[in-house]
């Protein structure tokens, strides 16, 4: 389907549209052309006339009818003289063969007689009598002597009249043809005027056609400079911001480069790194320039990585995220992120701060906190925490698993005999004693004072009564130095009990040890038993050996 608008333009139309300046030009030249046809137009109108004035039967037809006139009164003043013997028949013969040839030359009589005919029907009609005459006097002159009798006469007779009727038809023509010459002449100066007059049209057309174009390719040429000036001033500030980016980039790069943070820009739809700023680099000990890299393959941990890939996608950026990043040597780093738009694309901005040697203190903190500072080891709530956990394997393994109570026998006379000092050596050489006589799956800890328990996991009683009576054994022969004459021995007793059931937590089975522990403290001292459901309430009043 074509719209109104898809129809041709007419070309008033179509020059209707154009600028101002053209459509001057356009009118401009269509005058030029109109100058142009009308020129030639004119130029063939004046040529045809010129050429008609000059046509030969202009003056020819009256030269014609002088000629016959002429020639009739040769004629008849010879017939005169044939009348008179003044002259032979034979001549008059000849004048008239020439008055015949002068009427009928080369049936020019019957053209010129058409055109007398159409614009002098009198004088045509005369010479039409006169041929015939002079058609008769030839016959009568060509017939035998008595026919030919009397011809002089007739011929006088008639010439007076038909010399009358040529002399008026020569005046006739000569006249016509004066008129006709004028006229010719008049409508010549016309169309010379016509033509002048469109010649004149034609320059001034031209002319102005020609100012036109000239001062249009001025303005064009203006315009041309104008546009060039003002391209050299646009790339010269083209440049001159170009500059400035590279010059920004590279102080952002610089910038990026020497920040103590780690820079990704990543791209959010395949996650490949465009930019990493070196120090990143290095914390990854990767070699510069970096392979292809992606940002999700950053972090050490892809069960963390997928954690932040799936943030960014929710939330739209990340803050203070701890993660590992690096692969062969892992470190810690507070990562945060945004998704942020760059040259029309949607990327993935992250920056981290190491903090493993936080992470370091961090850890060492914890761990101080699970430690007990004189001896080392796990404090009472680490392993009472500690010790939870590892039921609860055993339990979900259905595992045995035993608790020792360990405390030392008297120990408040040896601080009181010794001094502290030696009752705190006395301490330290217990906990390494028992640790010692432990798996590395036991958990030992110092629940307080001078008392120690440890948890043994996959024993039972009997497997844990082994273990308890070498930690026994152990602390007996440790020979602790001090400042009396004789060295220090020491004597421990142990409480064992083993999770009986399902639901037993840490802290019962610990009571259940301290429980035996009184018994065997009550019992006699430096001994190891188990704890048995009937354990009566224990009386330790006892001394020393
Ligand atoms: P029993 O055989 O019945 O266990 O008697 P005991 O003297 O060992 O028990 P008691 O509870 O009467 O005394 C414990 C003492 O341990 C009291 C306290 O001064 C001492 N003690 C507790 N902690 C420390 C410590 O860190 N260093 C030293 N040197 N002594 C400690
Ligand atoms: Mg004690
Ligand atoms: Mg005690």
């Amino acid at each position: 389907m074509s719209s109104p608008s898809d129809k041709p333009l007419s070309p008033a139309a179509q020059a209707a549209r154009l600028p101002r300046h053209e459509r001057g030009t356009y009118w401009l030249l269509a005058l030029v052309v109109a100058m142009v046809v009308a020129t030639s137009v004119a130029l063939w109108w004046t040529l045809r006339q010129a050429q008609s004035l000059a046509q030969p039967f202009q003056k020819s037809d009256l030269w014609y009818v002088s000629s016959v006139h002429s020639e009739l009164g040769r004629v008849a003043l010879l017939a005169r003289k044939v009348k008179a013997l003044e002259a032979p028949e034979e001549e008059l013969r000849e004048r008239l063969e020439v008055l015949y040839s002068t009427l009928d030359m080369a049936g020019a009589s019957q053209r010129i007689g058409a055109r007398l005919r159409q614009d002098l029907a009198q004088p045509a009609l005369d010479l039409e009598e006169l041929g015939r005459h002079v058609k008769r006097w030839s016959s009568r002159m060509a017939s035998a002597p008595p026919e030919r009798a009397g011809l002089s006469d007739d011929i006088i007779a008639h010439t007076d009249a038909l010399l009358q009727s040529t002399r008026k038809a020569v005046v006739a023509v000569h006249l016509f043809s004066s008129q006709d010459t004028d006229r010719i002449r008049q409508e010549l100066q016309d169309h010379f005027m016509l033509l002048s007059a469109v010649l004149g049209g034609l320059l001034v057309g031209t002319a102005l056609l020609i100012r036109k174009l000239l001062q249009e390719a001025r303005a064009a040429q203006a315009l041309s400079q104008q546009l060039a000036q003002a391209n050299r001033q646009l790339e010269m500030r083209v440049a001159s911001r170009t500059r400035e980016i590279d010059e920004h980039r590279a102080l952002l790069g610089f910038i990026l480069d020497s920040s103590p943070s780690d820079v990704v820009l990543a791209d959010v739809e395949s996650g490949f790194v465009h930019f990493i700023n070196n120090q990143m680099v290095e914390r990854l000990g990767l070699q510069w320039p970096p392979m292809k890299l992606f940002l999700p393959e950053l972090l050490h941990d892809p069960a963390t990585s997928r954690q932040l890939m799936d943030a960014l996608e929710k939330y739209g950026q990340v803050d203070g995220m701890e993660a590992l990043i690096g692969t062969r040597n892992p470190r810690w780093s507070s990562l945060s992120a945004r998704l942020i738009e760059v040259d029309g694309k949607l990327a993935h901005l992250l920056w981290g701060f190491d903090i493993s040697t936080h992470k370091q203190l961090e850890s060492q903190l914890r761990e101080l906190a699970t430690r007990d500072s004189l001896t080392g080891l796990l404090n009472r709530r680490a392993f009472l925490e500690r010790g939870t956990a590892l039921l609860d394997h055993c339990r979900r393994h259905a595992k045995p698993c035993t608790v020792l109570m360990i405390d030392i026998d008297h120990f408040k006379r040896i601080n009181d005999r010794y001094g502290h000092q030696t009752g705190d050596d006395s301490l330290r050489a217990c906990a390494t004693s028992i640790a010692g006589a432990l798996r590395e799956a036991d958990i030992l800890g110092r629940l307080g004072g001078e008392e120690f328990a440890a948890l043994l996991p996959h024993s039972s009683t009997e497997s844990a009564q082994l273990v308890a009576e070498r930690i026994r054994d152990a602390i007996s022969q440790l020979q602790i130095l001090s400042t009396a004459s004789e060295p220090l021995r020491i004597t421990v007793s142990i409480g064992m009990a083993e999770m009986a059931h399902r639901d037993a937590g840490i802290e019962t089975i610990l009571a259940w040890a301290d429980q035996a522990l009184y018994r065997a403290k009550a019992t006699g001292r430096n001994k190891v038993l188990a704890y048995e459901r009937s354990t009566p309430s224990p009386d330790t009043t006892e001394t020393l050996p």
